[in-house]
């Protein structure tokens, strides 16, 4: 049995399923540049059948990326296996994944098929998936509320139809590690041809043990872990990448495995995925957190001052995390505002470069020293690349204890062209700005969340502004930052109404399709 891991992450997939993560195709496209960084043996770039967006997403990725191997989601339908192959058909390393429920909860309810007929629809879909391509994954979904017997059985008909790799999904997050070790193992001792494929696990963190069991899969023989970038994806998730792997690079006397992650990419990676998304990581996250190296207490400190031994089992460079101070001033150039996006992992193209030195100058204008945060906060307001349907052009606001709040707001409708203004009165600032908003575009939003929080230090400090706002029923995140916390209030919230636009558009294009939700 080979000790290298395989690290397959689902990031632009499972991950990309979550609330507030979707990302278009330009988005997708920096994520997976970075994953390519990190290096990932496997980019889920999609479903695509699930729509015209991830039919490009994948296209455009597979195109990119050339090392890792691309592989696209598919149910065990014909459609959904040719959808795949066109999508994948220009990769370097293509690789189908068709995935069917195996669980007789899903059979009952969901598929309404018997056993036979699932197993013969896997079958059929590993066969077709064979004549497009040698690598062929296949999933069985909800396989840790499936029957062992009846598990067995069909992953010993994949592989003999020719799977490579037989995925093993915790679909629910339902089980423990203690179980997962024994299911792995029982596939390993009861499945003839086993040694024919590589075992994969792919693992939900509805309880927590998302991570804990992938690694209980690894010591039972499983080789590839499916995993995503700060833990995103269904529900409470998937398995993080970061903290496998650092798990597995900090335990490597008691797990001694190979895999093909530069852990210091890790940071880069977490920083990436929350620009685009605008979810940011919990502080006391493992691994990426803002706090995950920070130590307070006094003796702690005292120690960590002997020997970092003491308190720290991994240090902040090993997953990429530099102590940055100033980078640029007031004078610094077009060109070396490109150098230091480079170095912080953000590649920006002619346009973006052009929009973020704009923005550079006005804060360069307003602050003395410019550190990487500041940086940061360009990048994720300014160079958004969600159509802007509506651009911020004036605000006003009052406010005060003992008066009602007001506001006057002008908005650049991008689509005729025409600038139109309103004004509203409200309960606070804020409140009173985004009824200006909504009167000008139609748009009644629902506030669910709003945080502010300061970005940089001292007086001068940039705040970032983000909010949760529902459009029909639908929730969109939007975020900005200034150092006037109005105007990046006003800019946050027009951020997700661009983007409820843009979704509604899409959505328009590209047709109302119901789709099974992958595994
Ligand atoms: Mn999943």
């Amino acid at each position: 049995m080979s000790d290298r891991l395989i690290i397959f992450d689902t990031t632009l997939r499972d991950g990309e399923q979550s609330p507030g993560c979707s990302m278009n195709l330009e988005e997708k496209l920096r994520m997976a540049r970075q994953l390519d960084a990190l290096g990932v043996d496997v980019i889920e770039a999609g479903f695509a059948i699930a729509s015209d967006d991830d039919f490009a997403a994948i296209r455009e990725v597979a195109k990119t990326c050339r090392r890792p191997i691309i592989a696209s989601l598919c149910r065990t339908v014909k459609e959904d296996i040719e959808r795949a192959w066109g999508a994948l058909a220009d990769a370097a390393r293509p690789r189908i994944h068709t995935f069917v429920a195996t669980s007789d909860i899903h059979l009952q309810y969901k598929l309404q098929k018997t056993r036979e007929e699932v197993l013969e629809m896997s079958r059929e879909a590993v066969r077709l998936a064979k004549r497009f391509t040698d690598d062929v994954e296949f999933s069985a979904e909800d396989a840790t509320r499936s029957d062992m017997d009846y598990l067995c059985e069909i992953i010993e008909a994949v592989i003999d139809e020719g799977a490579t790799v037989v995925n093993i999904p915790d679909t629910v997050g339902y089980t423990i590690p203690s179980e997962y070790h024994h299911i792995i193992s029982t596939l390993k001792q009861r499945v003839r041809n086993i040694d024919k494929a590589v075992i994969s696990v792919h693992c939900h963190n509805d309880l927590g043990l998302g991570v804990a069991n992938s690694l209980a899969a690894i010591s039972a023989g499983a080789r590839q872990i499916e995993c995503t970038i700060n833990g995103i994806g269904e529900r409470a998730g998937n398995a993080s990448l970061e903290e496998i792997v650092m798990a597995l690079r900090v335990r490597k006397d008691l797990m001694p495995y190979e895999n093909g992650i530069v852990t210091e990419e890790l940071y880069r990676s977490s920083q990436t995925l929350s620009n685009i998304t605008g979810v940011q990581v919990q502080p006391n996250k493992a691994v990426v957190g803002k706090n995950a190296f920070a130590h307070e207490a006094g003796i702690h400190q005292h120690g960590m001052l002997k020997n970092r031994i003491t308190y720290e089992i991994m240090t902040p460079e090993s997953i990429g995390v530099k102590t940055n101070s100033i980078v640029l001033g007031k004078h610094s150039g077009r060109h070396a505002l490109k150098a230091k996006y480079e170095e912080m992992g953000h590649d920006l193209s002619r346009p973006e470069l052009d929009k973020a030195y704009k923005l550079f100058t006005k804060l360069a204008d307003q602050k003395k020293e410019i550190f990487a945060e500041d940086l940061m906060a360009i990048l994720q307001d300014g160079i958004a690349s969600i159509p802007e349907r509506y651009k911020l052009r004036n605000l006003q606001a009052t406010a005060g204890t003992s008066t009602l709040s007001t506001s006057l707001v002008t908005l650049h409708d991008t689509t005729g062209d025409a600038e139109k203004t309103d004004t509203s009165s409200g309960d606070g600032p804020v409140n009173a700005v985004y009824q200006a908003i909504d009167k000008i575009t139609g748009m009644r939003g629902t506030l669910m969340d709003y945080t502010v929080r300061s970005l940089t230090k001292g007086d001068d400090a940039v705040g970032e502004v983000f909010v949760h706002v529902e459009f029909d029923d639908t929730a969109y995140t939007g975020k900005a930052a200034s150092t006037d916390v109005i105007d990046a209030s006003a800019r946050a919230y027009l951020n997700a109404v661009n983007k409820a636009i843009y979704s509604k558009d899409r959505r328009k294009a590209v047709g109302s399709e119901q789709l099974a939700v992958g595994s």
